[in-house]
């Protein structure tokens, strides 16, 4: 029976890392991937994603580019299939440079399915394998509603590998994966609708005013919201499939896709055999320093019920391995991690909304400034960015920046580091604008629109 120091189970963003870098302390590894090796970011997630929004801005470049004295005698037409075709290949030059990496680290690959055992043990396929230590990074998978029909609806993962694009698309869902979609489709010219069960904004846990906003400017981008109302039943009917509603309306749609959350992937893994101890709600693995309840096992990443944030799970599975086997301990950091919604406006956001801080810190200031970018001024381009920050009265610390407008997630990483090294909002008005740009605006804020 082979005995590895380190048995990973999942070969995504979080697993990867971990084995790459306990190799590299001299650790026995072993890894087991079921689906490929690159995981849900890679593979189907935020790479093909990002590729999708980079091609769905194109159809707005196009236009805008008269105002800016270009002629473009005709809209140019747009292949679906060709851009498919092209992120499909990008993906399998990935996932090859992944497979490369851990072949390069001495880490032994088995394509298939792990489960525990119990007592040290993983089974793969016929093989039974040993370790002392065991890292589940089994990562999620999209939550699909147990309603009639729902087999007529599918989740972001099919959506990479959609044979055309719909006339017109009903995604239910108000975070991350529904508001990404929901842009990347209706720019690429699909009719969208995004259903959302609640009576509010979507993108819950993001600063009010953003949310507003994004709503705002989605819908003068043709995006409908239908609001109050969760999905009950789905059925094909006269070539159309019939989507009924909790409020009682029925949406006549092409598709439908379920972007409601995402679970723990933790289907036949052998927890419960080998005495792991999950969240009430099948929120993730519970961990104390990525350690799980069992002596022998950890647990990184979405299969967690911490972050769901892939440089997250990176930086969960790097100090799992310095930890356990570089001599080096150290606990993931969760505090002041940014992250950004590829929405169109794209958002970026850091620390405390502005109802969180008033909570928190009680005095705040304000700031707040929403402009029309430059570059939308000579095409005519209505949409307005919407920056704000907020700082603790007491400290003049800046304990949270959220940004609504193009480029936010470039803009958001360096403000980042401002932010988790407690920058001041003195320090932001010492620094000298870059002019003219949309990111001038963060250190030009003078006075505080509420307190
Ligand atoms: P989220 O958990 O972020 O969002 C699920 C959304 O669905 C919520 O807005 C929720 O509303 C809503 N919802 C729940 N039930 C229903 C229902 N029956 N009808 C309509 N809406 C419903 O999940 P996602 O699937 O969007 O993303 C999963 C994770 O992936 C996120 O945690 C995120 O961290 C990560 N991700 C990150 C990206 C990025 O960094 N850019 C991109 C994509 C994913 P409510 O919250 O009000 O309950």
């Amino acid at each position: 029976m082979t005995h590895f120091d380190l048995f990973v189970i999942g070969a995504g963003s979080g697993g990867v890392r971990a084995a790459r870098i306990a190799s590299g302390h001299g650790a026995k590894v072993g890894i087991a991937e079921s689906y490929r090796i690159g995981g849900t970011c890679v593979i189907r997630g935020c790479v093909p994603k990002k590729l999708l929004v980079y091609a769905s801005h194109y159809g707005e470049e196009f236009e805008d580019a008269k105002g800016y004295g270009w002629s473009v005698p005709e809209m140019p037409t747009f292949s679906w299939p060709d851009l498919i075709a092209a992120k499909d290949a990008e993906i399998d030059r990935l996932n090859g440079l992944y497979i490369q990496t851990l072949n390069n680290a001495g880490v032994e690959i088995y394509e298939t399915h792990a489960r525990l055992l119990g007592d040290h043990k993983i089974a793969l396929g016929n093989e039974v394998v040993t370790a002392d230590k065991i890292l589940i990074a089994t990562g999620g998978t999209p939550f699909i509603p147990d309603i009639p029909g729902k087999e007529l609806g599918f989740t972001s993962n099919e959506a990479f590998h959609l044979d055309a694009l719909p006339k017109r698309i009903l995604i239910a869902g108000a975070g991350y994966i529904a508001t990404e979609f929901a842009c990347i489709f209706a720019a690429m010219g699909v009719e969208v609708t995004q259903g959302y069960y609640k009576n509010q904004n979507i993108l819950r846990g993001f600063d009010d005013d953003l949310r507003e906003t994004v709503m705002e400017q989605m819908r003068a981008h043709g995006i409908d919201f239908h609001l109050g109302a969760a999905l009950t039943s789905l059925e094909h009917k006269n070539g159309a499939i019939h989507a009924h509603m909790t409020d009682g309306a029925t949406l006549e749609t092409d598709a439908v896709m379920y972007a409601i959350g995402r679970l723990p992937n933790v289907d036949n893994l052998g927890l419960a055999e080998a005495g792991v101890e999950m969240t009430e709600r099948g929120a993730g693995i519970v961990v104390s320093y990525s350690k799980t309840n069992v002596d022998h096992i950890w647990a990184v990443g979405d299969v967690t019920d911490r972050i769901a944030l892939t440089p997250v799970a990176i930086k969960e599975g790097h100090a799992f391995a310095d930890t356990e086997f570089g001599g080096t301990p150290r606990e993931p950091d969760h505090d002041w991690v940014a992250s950004a919604v590829f929405s169109q406006p794209e958002i970026g956001t850091v620390g405390l909304t502005e109802t969180e801080a008033r909570e928190r810190y009680g005095e705040i200031d304000v700031y707040r400034s929403k402009f029309r970018p430059m570059k939308n001024v000579l095409p005519g381009r209505d949409d307005r960015s919407l920056y704000k920050m907020i700082v603790d009265k007491a400290s003049d610390r800046v304990v949270g920046v959220h940004l609504l407008g193009p480029g936010s997630a470039e803009i958001m990483q360096g403000i980042a580091i401002a932010v988790k090294m407690g920058a001041t909002k003195a320090d932001f008005d010492a620094t000298v604008a870059i002019h003219p740009s949309s990111a001038e605006e963060l250190v030009l804020m003078r006075e505080p629109v509420s307190q």
